[in-house]
C-alpha cells in the first residue's frame, strides 16, 4: 500500500527525495489507536495501516523526517506515533503536536480550534492537518538594488514598464535604489524564491526606459532578492488578474485566513478573529467577546500635523515640480 502511494507521490513530483518521501508519508499519517485510545500500531511498525494517500501527494511539506519520533519508545510498544494532528471523535481537529527548532522538543497541544495564518505555506499547513485541495497560489515578486548614484532619486517615484504597462517604483533604500516588482505566479519551492533572468530584464528595461541615459545594465545590479505573495487561487491566467481580496476557511476544526495585503493585515485579523470566536460554544464565546481592535490607535500612528511637516521639507532635487500635498480631512 505505501508503495503504491509512493509510487503517486513520485509521478506527482519526481524531484522528491527519499527524505520528502518519508517526511511527507509521516507528516500526513496517523498512529493506529486501539479501541480504548491506547496505542496500536506505531508508523514504524509493520500493518500500521493509516497513511493518508491524497494529503501526502498532496504535501509540501520537506524537512521532517523523523521529527518527534521516540524510535526506542516506539518499538517498545510504549508509545506510538499520533500523527501531527489530534481529532476528535468527529475526525476535527482538536490539538497538534508542534515542534520548538530551537530547543529540538516537540508538544502535544489541546485545543477547540486550530488557526492557519501561514501566508505562503497555507496549503502546507492544511495539507499537514490531512486538509486537501489548495486555496493560495503564491505570485512571486522580485526586486533589484542599484547604487544610488546610477539612479539618484530623491524620493520614491512610479513609472510604467514598457514591457506592459505595469506600474513599477523606484524607490531609495539605505543600500541604494530598490526597483521593484514583478507579479508571476510561483509552483516552486516555497521556502527559497529566487529572482529569474527574465524577471530582472524586465525591471532593468523599466529603468533603462525612465533614465535613458544613465546604462542601466545588469552588472550595476548592487542586488536581486525575491518574495511571494499569498493570493488566493481562483484559478486566474495570469497573477495580475487574481485576487488581492483575503479570504477565510473554516474547514474539520481548522479556520485559515490567507490572502489581503500588509495594508489590511488588521481587517483581516478582526475577521479572522470574529470568525474563531462565532465557532467556540456559546458560553466560551460570550467570554471571549468580539475582536476589540477597531478603533485602537496604532503604535507609531503617523502624527496628525504630517501632512504640514512634509510640507516644510526641502523639495526634492529632482523633481522640482512636485505636485501640493493634499491635505486628507
Ligand atoms: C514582492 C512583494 C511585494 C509586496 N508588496 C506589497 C505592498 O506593496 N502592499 C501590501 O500591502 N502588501 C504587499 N505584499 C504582500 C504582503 O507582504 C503579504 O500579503 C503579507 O506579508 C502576507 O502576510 P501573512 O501574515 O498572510 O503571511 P506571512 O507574513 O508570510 O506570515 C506567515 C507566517 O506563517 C509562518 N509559518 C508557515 N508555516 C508554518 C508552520 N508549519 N509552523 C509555524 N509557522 C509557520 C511563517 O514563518 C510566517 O511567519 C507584497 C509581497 C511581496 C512578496
Amino acid at each position: 500500500m505505501v508503495s503504491g502511494i509512493v509510487a503517486l507521490m513520485l509521478q506527482q513530483n519526481p524531484n522528491l527525495t527519499p527524505d520528502d518521501v518519508k517526511c511527507r508519508l509521516m507528516a500526513t499519517a496517523r498512529g493506529a489507536r486501539n479501541e480504548d485510545g491506547s496505542p496500536g500500531y506505531g508508523i514504524l511498525q509493520q500493518g500500521a495501516g493509516l497513511v493518508d494517500a491524497y494529503a501526502a501527494v498532496y504535501a509540501t511539506v520537506v524537512g521532517c523526517a523523523n521529527r518527534g519520533l521516540d524510535i526506542a519508545r516506539d518499538l517498545a510498544g510504549e508509545e506510538h506515533y499520533a500523527g501531527l494532528v489530534r481529532r476528535d471523535a468527529d475526525g476535527k481537529v482538536n490539538g497538534l503536536v508542534v515542534h520548538d527548532r530551537e530547543s529540538g522538543t516537540s508538544h502535544r497541544v489541546t485545543s477547540r480550534l486550530v488557526v492557519n495564518a501561514g501566508g505562503v505555506w497555507t496549503d502546507e499547513v492544511r495539507h499537514r492537518l490531512g486538509l486537501g485541495g489548495c486555496k493560495v497560489r503564491p505570485s512571486r515578486g522580485i526586486h533589484l538594488i542599484l547604487p544610488s548614484t546610477l539612479v539618484p532619486i530623491a524620493v520614491a517615484v512610479s513609472l510604467p514598464s514598457p514591457d506592459d504597462g505595469r506600474p513599477v517604483f523606484l524607490i531609495p533604500h539605505p543600500e541604494g535604489v530598490l526597483l521593484g516588482t514583478t507579479d508571476h505566479f510561483h509552483d516552486a519551492d516555497l521556502d527559497d524564491p529566487r529572482p529569474t533572468d527574465e524577471e530582472v530584464g524586465y525591471l532593468l528595461r523599466a529603468a533603462q526606459t525612465a533614465f535613458p541615459g544613465r546604462n542601466v545594465t545588469r552588472d550595476k545590479v548592487l542586488g536581486a532578492f525575491a518574495g511571494l505573495r499569498p493570493i488566493l487561487d481562483i484559478h486566474a491566467d495570469d497573477p495580475t488578474e487574481a485576487s488581492r481580496e483575503e479570504d477565510i476557511w473554516v474547514e474539520r476544526g481548522v479556520v485559515t485566513v490567507s490572502g489581503g495585503k500588509l495594508t489590511t493585515w488588521r481587517s483581516t485579523a478582526e475577521q479572522a478573529v470574529d470568525e474563531v470566536v462565532s465557532q467556540l460554544p456559546d458560553e466560551v464565546a460570550r467570554r471571549v467577546g468580539r475582536c476589540m481592535t477597531k478603533g485602537t490607535p496604532l503604535a507609531g500612528l503617523a502624527p496628525r500635523d504630517l501632512a504640514a511637516r512634509l510640507e516644510a521639507l526641502p523639495r526634492a532635487r529632482f523633481l522640482p515640480a512636485l505636485p501640493p500635498i493634499k491635505r486628507v480631512p
